[in-house]
């Protein structure tokens, strides 16, 4: 990494907030799917989660610095007593809202609750139409439900998109799943090859597709974009994660990707934590993040993510990174 690199004027030097926050709520969930990048499980809470009153004061925060959008996610939000009142008290600021659920819980009363909010879509996990294989991939998992939780996503009048993760175990029930997703009224459909991450990076030998299974899975993604175009979105590029952390290495998101107890990662590839939402406010964790993306720590890691993709196994190994300016080999915000 050239002294140049580092201190190259990025587009998130001119912002004076994140434009986008990924808020991970919590780490527990009613399932434990094989592939999970979180590694969440029932009952299985990160140490240290932000409480209730935490929270609040965190959602006042990003409201403070006029940040217009924010994802809850988790683990699954449904599980976090206080979600509904994050969501309200985001989304009584007008802040655009994304809310990312298994749709285990999701029911008709908390989609109309919903509804009175700015949210921009509510993201359910539909990864198989047959029962029983989106039971092997999610064990403990009713698709049932899930069918039942996009019905009443649409009923209430909220935005609907799919996300699709593909296994050795799920992959050949692509096509079914998309004509599912559009009769369920999906605006859009996500998917990208398996990321090496949590549990995935586990079970990789069991699950990573072949590259024959990838081929076809890519030919029909073609096929269903050009036979549906206007319909439902099929978003699934840049398809490789490695791909998509080009781009950030050229230009970082301007997002903040907020842990259940308050840290901060550089990126979801990277296990590097660049601030505490305990100690910092969000003005502060942005600046931080900011400097993380002028470092050679975080920019060499990236290069090598892009150059490495089994290095992405490493993503949850989290680690401090020394503040820039403290470092200077690091190379500091211009
Ligand atoms: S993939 Fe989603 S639903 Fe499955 S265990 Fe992870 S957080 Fe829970």
């Amino acid at each position: 990494m050239t002294a140049e690199a580092l201190q190259r004027m990025l587009q998130i030097d001119r912002l004076g907030a994140p434009l986008f926050v990924s808020w991970q709520l919590t780490r527990d969930c009613d399932l434990a799917c094989v592939h999970c990048c979180t590694e969440s499980a029932p009952g299985k809470p990160m140490t240290g989660e932000l409480g209730r009153a935490e929270a609040l004061a965190l959602a006042d925060d990003i409201v403070a610095e006029g940040v217009p959008y924010v994802m809850l996610c988790g683990g699954e939000p449904m599980v976090v007593p206080h979600f509904p009142e994050i969501a309200e008290r985001l989304g009584a600021a007008g802040i655009q809202l994304k809310i990312e659920t298994n749709g285990q819980r999701f029911d008709t009363a908390m989609a109309q609750r919903l509804a009175e909010l700015p949210v921009r879509s509510v993201q359910i996990s539909l990864d198989a139409d047959s029962p029983e294989i989106y039971a092997r991939q999610r064990p403990g998992a009713s698709l049932a439900k899930v069918h039942a939780a996009c019905r009443a996503v649409r009923a209430a009048g909220l935005p609907l998109e799919v996300t699709f993760a593909p296994t050795r175990l799920n992959i050949a029930e692509l096509p079914a799943a998309i004509t599912r997703a559009r009769e369920l009224g999906a605006f859009r459909f996500n998917t990208g090859a398996l990321m090496r991450i949590g549990n995935a990076a586990k079970n990789w030998r069991k699950l990573e597709p072949t590259a024959a299974q990838y081929e076809t899975f890519r030919a029909e993604l073609d096929r269903s974009a050009r036979a549906g175009a206007g319909e439902m979105e099929l978003a699934y590029l840049p398809f490789r994660m490695e791909d998509g952390l080009r781009q950030a290495l050229d230009e970082p998101p301007a997002t903040l990707l907020v842990l259940p107890n308050g840290r901060v990662k550089a990126s979801a590839a990277l296990p590097y934590l660049v601030a505490d939402l305990r100690r910092h406010s969000l003005a502060q964790a942005w600046q931080r993040y900011c400097d993380a993306w002028h470092g050679r720590t975080v920019r060499d890691a990236m290069a090598r993510a892009i150059a490495e993709p089994a290095s992405h196994a490493g993503a949850t190994a989290l680690q401090e990174l020394a503040p820039a300016s403290a470092d200077p080999e690091e190379g500091g915000h211009p």
